[in-house]
Parts: C-alpha cells; sequence; structure tokens
C-alpha cells in the first residue's frame, strides 16, 4: 500500500479566483500560488455551501451542509464535540495542526479539536502584532499575521513527528478587512492604475431588488479603516457590537466633494477631490490596492512553505491546497465583501498538487467545499464517515470524472438584512450553465439577522450568455423550460441534502403556466 500523504491545505479569508494570476487575473501577479497550478489542478468551477466565513470553515471541516452543522451565521459557532476530518485523520495516523484564523469560536465548547497542535487568531484576529490562543492559553506575536501564521507552520513542520504523515491547516486572515498591508508592501502598485472591473458602475436594474439594497459599495460603504485614511476627531471608539461602524465612519460620498479632505494613516499624505469622479476613482484604487498588497504577502509566504517542502524533500508525496473561505468583490458590480451567489463570490479558488497522484490540468466540473473533507480522508486511505454529504474529488482530479458526479451546487445564506451589510437571506443552485436564485428573505429566527419585510424573489442567469450576470431571465417566455427544470433541479438538491424549502414549487410553475 502506497504511504500515506502529507497535506498541506493552506486557506486565505476572502482571496478572490480574480486576484490569482493562475486564474488569469488582470490586476496582479501570484508567482508562488502559480507553481502549485503550474504542477497541479485548478479548478474552475469550485463553490462554496454560504458565502461567509464561519459557516464555509465549518463545512470543510466536517463536510456537511451548514443546516446540519448548525453554523448557519456569522454568531453560530461550530460545536467541537462534532465529528470532523482532523479528528478522523488524527485517529488515522496523521500528525495535525493548524495555525491562523480559525473563526469558529473560543473556550472549550469551540476551540479547535482533532489537532495534535493548536494555535489561532481570537475572533477575526489582527493583522499586526496578533494575541493567538492555544491549548496553554492566550500569547502576543510581534509581526505581521501572514508571516507569523506561516513561521508556526515552518516551525511545526520541522520539530513534527517524521514517523507519521502530516495534515498541517495554514489559515490566514489576509486579505480580509481592513485590508492592511506588510509595511515592506505598503507602497507597491503606488504608480500604477488599477484596472476597474466591467460592470463597476452596475444600476443594478432587472434584478432582484436585494442587489441595490446590499450596503457593500466601494463608493458609499467603505470606511476610514477600509481605505488606511485618519479617523475623523472621536470616531475610533465608535464601534458596536450590535450595529458596528456607524453611518458616519464610512468615507463621505457627497456629489460635490471639493470641500472633503482626507489623510493618509500612515504618511499623513492629504488628499482632496475635484470631482466625484475623482473621489469614486481614489476610492477604488486605495481598496484594491490595500487588497493586492495583503495578497503579495500572501505569496510570498506560500512560496516559503513550498521552498521548505522541496528543501525536505517531502514535495513529492505532499498534497499542497490552496484555496479560500470563499471569494470576494473586487468592484464587481460596485461592491466590495461577498454573501452574495453571485459569482465573485461564491467562487472559491482551488490550486492542489501532489506529484505523486496526477498531473496539471484545469478541471471544469463542479466542486463544493464540503467535498474537501472526503477528499482528505480518500487520499488517506480512510473511511468517509457516512455523517459527511461532500464526495471525494479524487476521481475527478484523476481524469475520471464519474457518470453520477454532481454537476451542482447549492448555496445558502441565511443573515437577512444583517446590520452592517443588508444582505438578503436566499438560496440557489448554478449548474455548469444556469444559476437559479430564490430570495425568500426572511430571517427564520437565524440569530443576528433580522425579520425581513420584502416579498420574495426569483432570479435566473444564463452563465454562459451574461458571465457578468447582469440579466435575470427568470420571467423570460424563451427560458421557460430553463426555469421548470432548475426548479426541479433545486428541489431534488434540497431533498437530498435535507434542508428545509421556504419556495412552494406548485404556486410557482403555477404562475409560469
Ligand atoms: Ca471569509
Amino acid at each position: 500500500m502506497p504511504r500515506q500523504p502529507n497535506i498541506l491545505f493552506i486557506m486565505a479569508d476572502d482571496h478572490a479566483a480574480k486576484a490569482i494570476s493562475a486564474y488569469d487575473s488582470r490586476i496582479v501577479t501570484t508567482p508562488n500560488l502559480d507553481r502549485i497550478a503550474e504542477a497541479g489542478k485548478r479548478l474552475d468551477h469550485c463553490y462554496v455551501t454560504n458565502s461567509i466565513c464561519t459557516p464555509s470553515r465549518a463545512s470543510i471541516l466536517t463536510g456537511t451542509y451548514n443546516h446540519v452543522n448548525g453554523v448557519t451565521t456569522l454568531v453560530t459557532l461550530l460545536d467541537n464535540r462534532w465529528p470532523n476530518v482532523a479528528k478522523s485523520l488524527q485517529a488515522g495516523g496523521y500528525a495535525t495542526a493548524i495555525f491562523g484564523k480559525w473563526h469558529l469560536g473560543e473556550g472549550p465548547r469551540h476551540c479547535p479539536t482533532g489537532f495534535d497542535t493548536w494555535r489561532v487568531l481570537p475572533d477575526q484576529g489582527a493583522y499586526f502584532d496578533p494575541d493567538m490562543i492555544g491549548p496553554e492559553g492566550l500569547r502576543y506575536y510581534r509581526g505581521y499575521a501572514t508571516d507569523l501564521i506561516t513561521d508556526h507552520c515552518l516551525d511545526w513542520l520541522a520539530a513534527r513527528d517524521r514517523d507519521r504523515p502530516f495534515f498541517l491547516m495554514c489559515h490566514h486572515k489576509a486579505p480580509h478587512r481592513p485590508f492592511s498591508p506588510a509595511p515592506r508592501h505598503a507602497r507597491l502598485f503606488e504608480d500604477e492604475t488599477i484596472p476597474v472591473p466591467e460592470s463597476f458602475d452596475d444600476n443594478y436594474k432587472n434584478r432582484a431588488r436585494a442587489a441595490a439594497a446590499a450596503k457593500m459599495r466601494v463608493r458609499v460603504d467603505m470606511n476610514y479603516d477600509d481605505l488606511g485614511l485618519v479617523w475623523p476627531e472621536g470616531l475610533a471608539d465608535s464601534w458596536n457590537e450590535e450595529i458596528g461602524w456607524p453611518e458616519r465612519a464610512k468615507v463621505p460620498n457627497p456629489e460635490d466633494p471639493r470641500d472633503l479632505v482626507l489623510f493618509d494613516r500612515n504618511t499623513g499624505e492629504r488628499f482632496t477631490f475635484a470631482s466625484k469622479r475623482e473621489l469614486d476613482h481614489f476610492k477604488y484604487q486605495r481598496y484594491i490596492k490595500r487588497y493586492l498588497r495583503t495578497v503579495v504577502a500572501i505569496d510570498e509566504n506560500v512560496g516559503r512553505l513550498l521552498d521548505w517542502l522541496e528543501e525536505d524533500g517531502i514535495a513529492n508525496d505532499t498534497i499542497v491546497i490552496y484555496t479560500s473561505d470563499q471569494g470576494f468583490f473586487l468592484g464587481e458590480h460596485g461592491w466590495f465583501d461577498k454573501r452574495f451567489i453571485y459569482e465573485e463570490s461564491l467562487q472559491m479558488p482551488f490550486l492542489i498538487r501532489y506529484p505523486a497522484g496526477f498531473g496539471p490540468g484545469v478541471v471544469d466540473a463542479i466542486a463544493t467545499n464540503v467535498d474537501f473533507a472526503p477528499t482528505f480522508l480518500d487520499y488517506a486511505g480512510l473511511a468517509v464517515p457516512s455523517y459527511m454529504q461532500g464526495r471525494s474529488l479524487r476521481p475527478v482530479l484523476e481524469g475520471r470524472v464519474p457518470d453520477d458526479w454532481s454537476q451542482v451546487a447549492y448555496h445558502r445564506y441565511w443573515m437577512h438584512k444583517d446590520a452592517i451589510h443588508n444582505c438578503f437571506a436566499h438560496y440557489g443552485i448554478r449548474d455548469q450553465r444556469h444559476k437559479l436564485i430564490y430570495w425568500y428573505n426572511e430571517a427564520l429566527d437565524q440569530p443576528g439577522a433580522r425579520r425581513g419585510d420584502e416579498p420574495p424573489e426569483w432570479e435566473l442567469f444564463d452563465c454562459e450568455a451574461d458571465p457578468l450576470e447582469l440579466v435575470n431571465v427568470f420571467h423570460d417566455p424563451a427560458k421557460a423550460n430553463v426555469v421548470r427544470d432548475m426548479i426541479a433541479t433545486l428541489d431534488a438538491k434540497l431533498a437530498e441534502i435535507g434542508d428545509t424549502p421556504e419556495h412552494d414549487t406548485t404556486a410557482v410553475l403555477a404562475e409560469l403556466a
């Protein structure tokens, strides 16, 4: 029997595929992430089952959807008595460790379990000089989080028990809000203009109301922290658990900005604006450059890990994965943030190499984050427990897509009208051609969310004809058959995974007839 491979799982927080050059990024070069793609597979249709941090992490660890693991929102934490993939690998002979962002809760009921060694950022964690929690308690570390998390991983790899294969989760905080770069990257891209996405000026017409209602517009909703600007006097202490930053913490968006003066937080540089257009340009460039600088630090640190595997002579026997807990809007539809089933937020970058297992290439099959845990177990030669709902990607990675492979990804976002982003609750599916969305717009007693007051709506997008998702064709008579098929597929998916439908199929089909 072949030796069990090592598994190095590197995950960023909010890293969009469009900010990785292996995914043909127009805005950044990531040579080290590309090393994984060059020797391995690039998945072009890997999707998250709930596009926010905490639920995605619970799905990855347990191989289950959020209505099953209970982690539907940012405040419903994972009960660590749950079985998870680290526990299975640990019991199956693996040395296991996690360093970096956890975001599934703290204390005896929520701290990491299944790991021989762990040291994680509390809650969202800090970019600079972060506290980290381990079994020994809380300690403070000096430095930049992306570098420190990698340092912890390298130290553990060097000191590990070499008689056992390892499972190491390296979880970065970057490039999450507030997009704080390492000092060595503070001036990167300074003299460049980063291209603005085609859909930046989206007017949200012919779409469900959720798009226009979302408070995640680069022009309107970014705050002084996000853009690295000096807070106005008295604002820095106004964070509130319930409401987040108050509206006035957002950088102003006046029609005539000639009276507006902003200052860089580090250099004191003073910015004024002759027109609204200039201010809009300033905000997008500030945002995207800060975001990309944090991506460059990740890329450098992934390079350190890859170099170490090579120098240690174990690169051939080690599965290396690079992914992100979900995607992110980099100005598409005028937005930052995630949460929506729209493509930039739904798509997880997923690069995987295993030189002893498979060659390079692009994978078109649909995968989701509940498939990760079964994949690890399959390669480890361990049984996939029956509670897991995903399916091993191994045959897909090895070029043998099974005939009964589900080419349908399911996504559900539960936090209706959350206090900060005002996104509406919805669920839907994406297959290889279309995307169907049902905006049920109800809080359904989920903690951290509010009861809805919006009537439900449906959306259908043709992902081939309209990849930017600008035209809802649900009511287009030419698409009536597609709508019927997609609703049937949605119903089958809900039944398969055991989630509760909020729509009434009979009623909607009668309306369409
Ligand atoms: Ca995230």
